[in-house]
């Protein structure tokens, strides 16, 4: 352990907008920075400000918003939060998101207890200061610098609120010590040749009406900037020269992006910045992780079955977690997106799946598409091809074992079929209630919660490292019937993950891991172990599968991993 040197002066805060349009990254270029600023040794929190009115994206559809992620304590979040977990190694916590939503509720629910005394409840102050109030708590003595990502464009109606409060930060907080970042689109107009600095121009000015001066420009291009471009920016735009910084799309993976501000020296303008003392910045582990990505010494193909199949950003975690654990063998992973419910109409459902080297079914809701999930699951069961289930891919694997092993033909979840004479998996007690009364905004069992490892010599024990206990995230209403287990271990299925919530009755407990006995590799989990990886330490149920995959692929070939240098984390 470093001792980190006593810091001068309060905790820095570090403001990324973005302008132009949406989808620039902005939340990758923000955990970028994050991680180089970690590798500095500063002591980082991170946390995305989203100006829409949902109290957070749980219960939005992905095909909306892309992936909900889940923190340890609970939190039901904006996919961004993945991408600061992945690349600080820090974990986020309900704090790290705020939405108009969340800052409306806690106002209102202020105003209805009579906590402003009488007052006008306004925009400014009460809202901006509740915003102000969500920034400053991730700030203490034990945090260098807190950086927050808002989201939108500047411009947007509903995202003002938020500006007018991190302006407002500049001044209480001082203004050596906030530092903002406007992340903005260069276009190329290919019939003109040229590439275009107006739009940026414009954003910037935008941001100066509302009173943000940007310290630096983060310009997002298909290719570096020329000098001259850059020249120009710097003057129209009122940013020096040295901040004007080029964010071109990297060739290979994001992965890249912390190498890219490294190269521009961006950490250690932050920190001249910010008054912070420039440290080494050691990239070599991470420049390791990256060479494994940019050479891998073959490809697997993993067929992903799932219902949102068609939002690139819906799955990002499970995609992300393969895409790690392959790095972790040097391997590429071919994923190959398959609609669930296209197995359920195609005659030939089999050839989508045929020369996959495994199946991943990952998490879910409702009837769309189940019963194609099932075929593929049994097709893995069936043919020796490894398979990973998340969630629902559990639940799924549980029921089809039901179906076509112990012969219950009518087997169901009760969230698919009420009236199923084999309610395999079942609405949670503690949730009955919930889901009566229509409650369906941040009430699922959600979290990180304990899982009991039961076989030590299992698969799955084996890949836990022979831990007796690990903690992983939920996100869930219904858990598999333990009236069935005793049937399934008979026929063959281990239940070697559970969670207990009382000691005194552990045969209370909710079943957590499956594992198949004498088949290659089939696992599945209650949990969402996808939340829980990152590039330089993979999760290891997907190791365990990219490994097992790669050997069927080979079919000779072993299933050992690299190891990757862990990349020093600050807690
Ligand atoms: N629909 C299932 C449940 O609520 C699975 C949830 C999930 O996959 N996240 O239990």
């Amino acid at each position: 352990m470093t001792t980190t040197p006593k810091r001068d002066g309060p905790t820095r805060h570090i403001f990324i907008t973005g302008g132009v349009v949406s989808s620039l990254g902005k939340g990758i270029a923000a955990a970028s920075l994050g991680r180089l600023l970690i590798t500095m040794g500063y002591r980082v929190r991170i946390q995305k400000l989203d100006p829409y009115l949902n109290v957070d994206p749980g219960t939005m559809n992905p095909f909306q918003h892309g992936e909900v992620y889940v923190t340890d304590d609970g939190a039901e979040t904006d996919l961004d939060l993945g991408h600061y977990e992945r690349f600080l190694g820090v974990p986020c916590t309900r704090n790290s998101t705020v939405t108009s939503g969340k800052i409306y509720q806690s106002v209102i629910q202020k105003e209805r207890a009579g906590k402003y005394n009488g007052g006008t409840v306004q925009v400014v102050p009460h809202v901006t200061d509740e915003i102000k109030s969500h920034i400053r708590s991730l700030a203490g003595p034990d945090v260098d610098v807190v950086i927050s990502e808002v989201g939108g464009t500047v411009g947007d109606i509903e995202g003002l609120p938020f500006m007018e409060a991190v302006r407002q930060m500049r001044h209480e907080v001082g203004r050596d010590y906030v530092l903002f970042i406007h992340l903005v689109y260069i276009p190329f107009i290919k019939a003109a040749g040229e590439i275009k600095t107006k739009p940026a121009q414009h954003s910037v000015q935008k941001l100066r009406e509302i009173g943000i001066v940007p310290d630096f420009l983060m310009c997002r291009a298909e290719k570096p900037l020329s000098k001259g471009v850059k020249e120009k920016l710097a003057l129209f735009c009122n940013v020096d020269q040295d901040k004007v910084i080029d964010l071109p799309d990297v060739p290979t993976t994001i992965y890249e992006v912390p190498q890219v501000l490294e190269r521009q020296d961006v950490h250690t303008l932050v920190c001249k910045r910010l008054g912070l003392a420039v440290r080494e910045c050691d990239m070599k582990a991470w420049d390791l992780m990256v060479q494994h990505i940019r050479r891998p010494k073959d490809t697997v193909t993993i067929a992903m079955v799932g219902k949102y199949i068609d939002h690139q950003d819906a799955y990002k975690s499970v995609t992300e977690s393969v895409d790690h654990a392959a790095y972790s063998h040097l391997l590429k992973a071919n994923i190959v997106r398959i609609e669930s419910e296209s197995l359920e109409k195609d005659p030939d459902w089999q050839e989508k799946l045929r020369g996959v080297d495994g199946i991943l079914v990952p998490g879910g809701f409702g009837k769309r598409g189940f019963e194609g999930k099932l075929r593929a699951i049994r097709y893995a069961r069936e043919t020796g091809l490894p398979y990973l289930g998340l969630c629902l891919g559990m639940q799924a694997a549980s029921i089809e074992f039901a179906r076509n092993v112990l012969g219950w033909a009518d087997a169901n979840s009760t969230e698919m079929n009420e009236k199923t004479a084999y309610p395999i998996i079942v609405v949670m007690e503690s949730q009955k209630d919930v889901v009566a009364a229509g409650n369906l905004g941040g009430t699922m069992r959600l979290g990180s919660y304990p899982c009991t490892l039961t076989k030590k010599t299992s698969r799955t024990g084996k890949l836990y490292g022979g831990a007796d206990v690990v903690m992983e995230r939920h996100r869930h209403r219904y858990e598999f019937n333990n009236a069935h287990r005793a049937a399934f271990e008979a026929a063959g299925m281990q239940f070697t993950g559970v969670y207990i919530p009382d000691p005194a009755k552990p045969e209370a407990s909710l079943v957590e891991i499956i594992e198949l006995k004498g088949h290659p590799f089939f696992i599945a989990t209650q949990a969402h172990p996808e939340f829980k990886s990152s590039p330089v330490e993979p999760h290891p149920l997907f190791r365990g599968f990219l490994g097992a995959a790669y050997k069927h692929h080979t079919k000779t070939g072993s299933d050992t991993e690299v190891g990757l240098t862990a990349v020093g984390n600050e807690g």
